[in-house]
């Protein structure tokens, strides 16, 4: 079952700009140019659109497991509770919680290019990186999955302690981490959970790994280890996911999301998004990197930005740092262990993308 959510140009035009004078007033605000991509989400559908619609490929899609109410620009505009950084708040904070691989520095160079990567996509607000902290700083309860056999972390207790590190000039504070996640006893796992009112939220890489299914799986524990609550020793060398290009990849989809909807945004159901739901690995996977112009336009109006020089700032990320081989991240003598080649191969194609919006939004006016 293949269904392409096809919607009119009309219904496109509504969802971006409104029928409200005062909201065609903020629109007109862009500069020609900006406009003219923006515009290019009225020609989904048709070759070679950059915004292609999107599209179910089964029941167990987010669309049609998650029936919800679209979000255009107007209601995601005068939603009361929609958050927005103002002078004193407008700062993003990321806190790593366990260990992101067994080299410090690479570990270190991982959160960074995150880091980047989040200021370059949130343009004009900044990202900063609270000192990374081992799981049992955090005072979280854990358990070994019965079915899976990997350690998992209780998300309310995260929660509970990012509250209290929160800084004061937070927009929002979001915790990473590359160990398994849950919510309560009786669920099995959680790729995160997030309070959008207080501005935070905590999210899991663990199952990222290309290996997470498998059952060779590394992060396995012996059947029978029970570990004492409040003993952290087990987290000691215990398994992450090997830095690929993948796994940066679906990194950066899952923060740049999440830290989308603190802003307010709800899940996009008007054209290929990152803002899109997504129910399981594969529907992520196929989520695009970056915002449709409906969701552009509502970041835009919470930070406020020229399209230009964010896309610039994006394609300059991936084109930065990077190495020319596919496989692990591992230190060499040519990359010595403080600098580590970034793995952008995954990024070739959103690569591309930028470039495109680049010279619509550059195109000299006739
Ligand atoms: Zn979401
Ligand atoms: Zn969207």
């Amino acid at each position: 079952m293949m269904k392409v959510i096809q919607h009119t140009a009309e219904t496109l035009h509504t969802a971006l700009v409104s029928n409200s004078h005062d909201l065609a007033q903020v629109y007109s605000k862009y500069t020609q140019a900006e406009r003219r991509l923006l515009e290019e989400g009225f020609r989904s559908g048709q070759p070679g659109s950059l915004f292609p619609p999107i599209t179910v490929h089964s029941d167990s899609d987010w669309i049609a497991a998650h029936p919800e109410e679209p979000q255009d620009f107007e209601s995601f505009y005068r939603d009361p509770y929609r958050r927005t950084p103002d002078a004193h708040h407008n700062t993003i904070y990321i806190q790593t919680i366990g260990s992101f691989g067994e080299v410090g520095a690479l570990t270190d160079q991982y959160v960074e290019w995150l880091r980047d990567y989040c200021q370059a996509f949130f343009y004009g607000l900044s990202v900063k990186l609270l000192p990374a902290v081992p799981v049992s700083e955090t005072g979280c309860s854990f358990r070994v999955n019965s079915n899976s056999h990997n350690l998992q972390i209780r998300t309310g207790d995260l929660l509970r302690f990012l509250a209290n590190k929160k800084p004061k000039d937070a927009f929002c504070i979001v915790g990473i981490t590359m160990i398994d996640l849950y919510p309560e006893d009786s669920w099995n796992f959680v790729f995160g959970q997030a309070s959008l009112s207080m501005g935070m939220g905590v999210f899991s890489f663990a199952r990222y790994d290309d290996n997470f299914y498998s059952r060779s799986y590394a992060g396995r524990l012996k059947k029978r280890l029970q570990p004492r609550q409040g003993d952290y020793s087990v987290f000691e060398g215990y398994y992450t996911p090997p830095i690929t290009s993948t796994l940066l990849l679906r990194s950066c989809k899952t923060m740049t999301h999440e830290i989308g909807h603190m802003f307010g945004i709800r899940h996009c159901q008007w054209l290929n998004c990152i803002m899109q739901g997504s129910n399981h690995l594969e529907e992520s996977d196929r989520r695009p990197l970056d915002f449709c112009p409906i969701c552009l336009h509502k970041i835009h109006v919470s930070v406020g930005f020229k399209i230009a020089q964010r896309y610039k700032a994006l394609l300059q990320w991936m084109e930065e740092g990077q190495s020319g081989t596919s496989g692990p991240v591992k230190a060499s003598a040519s990359h010595p262990a403080t600098h580590f080649p970034k793995p952008t191969q995954a990024f070739h194609t959103s690569k591309l993308w930028l470039r495109r919006c680049l010279d619509i939004l550059e195109k000299e006016e006739l």
